[in-house]
């Protein structure tokens, strides 16, 4: 139990925005912050945090509330662990004595799961120090390594004793049950005739014990979540007598290990990471720990799997530039290459240094001296179209066939860039390098996307993630069109009027009674009908007066077409109408062969929805931009609030819009 009193204390001492920012990088915003959702993934902040009111909240999924709320909602605590979790973080002694082995027994699993991990890591450090194995063999190779006490301690590296129960034993001694210590990777329980993990030759023993400690005589990594607490190890063996050891082990994966959400490091580096609005992804724990030493802070390792979307989804929470930093031979080059995809196709820009052949970032460092270190990286880093080209281009010397296949190939990860505004910079940047012309490059990628596009919208067996890929898709596609030019849409909504106003389009209604039936509407009807209910005015003059025109014409009964505009009194009409009656530009591809007018024409009806759909989004697009230049300006609380929901609301009728247009795709 934990006191009333205590519990105002825990309450009083408490920061929203620390606790919160343990997992979420906060922007100022007036005397609010605002950050990502770390309850669901988004690309705009929704997430708001009320320093004053001692609350957060998101305006996307609604996850939110006080501190203590905060905890037991993402790290799935129980109200008196998360109080106990808080009194912690703020040294906040409580008058409950440590936890009895009944408490143990009575926190929730998961909870279980931190607190034998926590004594784990505990255990494994004061080993370090305080037995002589431990000091001897351990501390000795941390040192010999090179690493500095500061930094041994930071990391809260440790040493498993060379018995194979010995810490296990501990454990249970001082209350730990042993379910929890399986649960959490610790531990491994065994029949009498099986072999387990870590050792091969102590077999007659085998007969007698039941469990083993799955780490024994390593050094030992505790790995911690992006709020610091311990969830899993990697331990390394210092035998080098034999090779049947694997020189690394991890944790397997537990009920708060996912290994493809995590990345090693992340709490130390996410400070950095934001103010240097960059992260170093490299191998592995050692290249962490001496980056670090080197000063150099913003860095993770995807350590023990190959790079998944998760880590790269983890990584976006502070930044949106990646750095990769592998070691040079084969192995490195082919996950760097695994790698940048993976990253663009998240969304994130990347940038890559391979060290020289044999040599990873811990090795290297040691070779140099810190600031060397940062030049090198510095001088070194490469966009990832420079990178694949230099790195290929020995291979393919002057030969045509190898050219293509290694353009093709950097097209294909460009491709994968969901934003078209960087997919063309890129574009521009491989034309350049690589001396082939934009327009062939152009034609390559949009063949590739539009392969991919028919793939992922005939994937008939969905998940609902796999849809809501196809939609974020198909949402990133449409905006292509929508931001490349507000007058666009404007121009092609004149553009129908003009040569197709008077046509007629099917559209579904309703009998008086309600029994839905199909009619028959003009185009310049239902483009205006649609225009009209949202209220939606056009902001080119030239435009808008053909526009209200068509309306003032609609309520005589009569559609003008292209003969009324060319005759117009109004000159600017006339010739625009002649622009829009010809121009290749305005009337797309499409009509330059006459066969395509007929097409255009069966798929009239879509046409008409894509261009309302497109101007209507655009209009969302601005008042959202909108939205987000106010919200830079520090606006006062209930303002702010007010934005947010907007915004949200917004962002929520653009989807549904973008859905609208993606299913109405023509081309
Ligand atoms: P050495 O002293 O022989 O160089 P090392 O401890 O530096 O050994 P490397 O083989 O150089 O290890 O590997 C570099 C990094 O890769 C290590 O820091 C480790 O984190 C990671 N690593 C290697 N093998 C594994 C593995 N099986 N699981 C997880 N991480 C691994
Ligand atoms: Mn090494």
């Amino acid at each position: 139990m934990i006191t009333k009193e205590d519990i105002d204390r825990i309450f009083d001492a408490a920061r929203i925005e620390e606790v919160v920012g343990d997992y979420v990088a906060l922007k100022k915003r007036g005397a609010n912050l605002i950050g990502l959702c770390p309850f669901h993934d988004e690309k705009t902040p929704s997430f708001y945090v009320s320093p004053a009111k001692g609350i957060c909240k998101c305006f996307g999924c609604g996850k939110g509330g006080n501190s203590v709320n905060f905890l037991m909602e993402k790290e799935k605590m129980t109200y008196p662990d998360a109080l106990r979790y808080l009194a912690k973080k703020y040294s906040i002694e409580i008058t409950e004595q440590e936890q009895s082995p009944e408490q143990i027994q009575s926190n929730n699993d998961r909870e279980s799961l931190f607190v034998v991990s926590s004594f784990a890591q505990k255990h494994f450090s004061e080993n370090l120090y305080n037995t002589d194995e431990g000091k001897s063999v351990g501390l000795g190779y941390f040192k010999e390594r090179g690493f500095r006490e500061d930094i041994i301690q930071k990391f809260q590296l440790g040493y498993s004793i060379n018995h194979r129960s010995a810490f296990s034993d501990i454990a249970m001694a001082t209350g730990h049950k042993m379910e929890y210590l399986v649960k959490a990777g610790l531990t491994i329980e065994y029949r009498n005739d099986r072999e387990h993990e870590n050792e091969t030759e102590t077999n007659e023993q085998n007969q007698e014990v039941k469990y083993s400690d799955r780490f024994w005589g390593r050094v030992m990594f505790p790995i911690h979540n992006i709020s610091g607490r311990v969830i899993a190890f990697g331990g390394r063996t210092l035998r080098t007598d034999t090779k049947k050891i694997a020189k690394y082990i991890n944790s397997p994966e537990t009920e708060i290990y996912h290994k493809s959400d995590v990345l090693y490091g992340v709490y130390f580096a996410k400070k950095e990471i934001v103010s240097q609005d960059n992260c170093f992804l490299v191998e592995g724990y050692t290249d962490v720990i001496s980056m670090h030493q080197a000063g150099i802070e913003n860095v993770v390792a995807s350590s023990g799997t190959s790079l998944t979307h998760g880590q790269i989804k983890l990584i976006r929470r502070f930044t949106n530039n990646i750095t990769i930093l592998y070691d040079g031979d084969s192995a490195g080059i082919k996950a760097s290459f695994r790698g940048i995809d993976l990253i663009l196709e998240e969304g994130l820009n990347v940038k890559v240094l391979l060290f020289p052949d044999g040599d990873d970032p811990d090795s290297y460092s040691k070779k140099v001296s810190s600031e060397e270190l940062k030049d090198f990286i510095k001088n070194n880093s490469k966009d990832f179209i420079s990178f694949k080209t230099n790195l290929l281009m020995n291979e393919v010397k002057n030969d045509p066939i190898k050219k293509a296949g290694l353009i093709k190939d950097i097209v294909e990860s460009i491709a994968l860039i969901p934003e078209a505004i960087y997919r063309s910079v890129y574009v521009k940047e491989c034309s350049r390098i690589m001396d082939v012309e934009e327009h062939v490059l152009l034609n390559e990628l949009n063949k590739i996307r539009s392969k991919k596009y028919n793939e992922k919208r005939n994937q008939t067996s969905e998940t609902a993630e796999q849809q809501q890929t196809v939609d974020e898709f198909v949402l990133e596609e449409k905006k292509e069109h929508s931001i490349a030019d507000a007058e666009h849409q404007e121009r092609d909504i004149i553009r129908i009027l003009i040569n197709y106003g008077n046509k007629e389009v099917r559209v579904d209604s309703q009998e008086e009674d309600g029994t839905p039936i199909e009619i028959g509407v003009s185009v310049a009807y239902l483009l205006i009908h649609e225009l009209q209910n949202d209220n939606i005015v056009l902001e080119n003059l030239l435009y808008n007066s053909i526009y209200n025109e068509f309306v003032a014409q609609l309520e005589n009964n009569f559609i003008p077409d292209y003969n009324f505009f060319i005759a117009h009194e109004n000159s600017a009409i006339a010739s625009l109408t002649v622009d829009l009656m010809s121009s290749p530009y305005s009337l797309s591809n499409w009509e330059q062969h006459s066969i395509y007018i007929t097409m255009e024409e069966d798929i009239l009806k879509k046409s008409v929805l894509n261009a309302v759909y497109a101007l209507k989004s655009r209009r969302l697009e601005m008042m959202i931009y909108d939205i987000q230049k106010r919200l830079k300006e520090n606006p006062p609380e209930e303002e702010l609030i007010q934005l947010m929901q907007t915004q949200h609301q917004l962002l929520e009728a653009k989807k549904e819009f973008n859905a609208l247009l993606g299913r109405i795709i023509v081309k």
